[in-house]
């Protein structure tokens, strides 16, 4: 499976494959990377960009997210994703533990961990409050957020999007670069996200459309704004 390779920032930089990305970071000593995509072979992709030791970071256990991880001895995940990671098919999680405020430092980059739980149990963003980005898996995007299926809890979601919007308007972040859609996304998306999670959760949303084909009947797709999900209203 190929990879695209997107220099997004100074030394960071957005590894997409078929519709999942990656974002790689490096450093004078060190590097991090953040998920790992499909499969395929990703460590070389991030070997032709530098030969520093590779820290990877798992946002959450999705298996978009966790194709290559054998590739790398130091893994970093939330682990309220553990069991969830292992029921997967992906083996032993030999992830260490991350929680709130722990911080990597890579070059110019300090990555501090935001715990955003909904999408999954233990999903994780990233903030850089010096840069003002947030790297934030599947949470925020705009590409459609699976909401439907094992892990998934929408009123987590919701008080998720608040705690990031919370920290948006205190002017912590403005940029977003997400999992899937746009590599770089204005994080006034987060009112989107909002609106759509309250709409969907009081009932009063209309879907937009049916979901993939792959998904049960019941499974709609929701819009609103630059926000939309797939979710089966109960
Ligand atoms: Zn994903």
């Amino acid at each position: 499976m190929e990879f695209t390779t997107q220099k997004i920032a100074e030394n960071l930089w957005a590894l997409d494959q078929k519709g999942v990305r990656s974002f790689f970071l490096v450093g004078q000593d060190n590097a991090v990377l953040v998920d790992t995509c499909f499969g395929g072979d990703i460590l070389s992709v991030c070997r032709t960009l530098t030969d520093n030791p590779i820290t990877l970071i798992t946002t959450h256990s999705d298996g978009d997210h966790c194709g290559c991880d054998a590739q790398f001895t130091e893994q970093y995940m939330h682990p309220a994703e553990f069991a969830r990671y292992e029921s997967r098919g992906k083996g032993a999680c030999k992830a260490k533990p991350i929680s709130e405020g722990d911080v990597f430092n890579v070059g110019e980059y300090t990555l501090e961990v935001v715990v955003i739980p909904g999408h999954t149990p233990g999903s994780i963003a990233l903030l850089d409050r010096q840069h003002k980005f947030l790297i934030s898996g599947d949470t925020v995007q705009s590409g459609c957020i699976f909401m439907h299926g094992d892990g998934r809890d929408l009123p987590s979601f919701r008080e998720s999007i608040i705690k990031l919007d919370a920290m948006r308007r205190e002017g912590l972040f403005d940029t977003v670069y997400p999992a899937h859609g746009d590599a770089i996304v204005p994080a006034d998306i987060l009112e989107d996200h909002l609106a759509l999670a309250d709409e969907v959760l009081s009932g009063t949303a209309v879907p937009a459309g049916p979901a993939p084909e792959w998904f049960p009947d019941t499974v709609k797709t929701y819009r609103r704004g630059r926000a939309q999900m797939y979710y089966a209203v109960k």
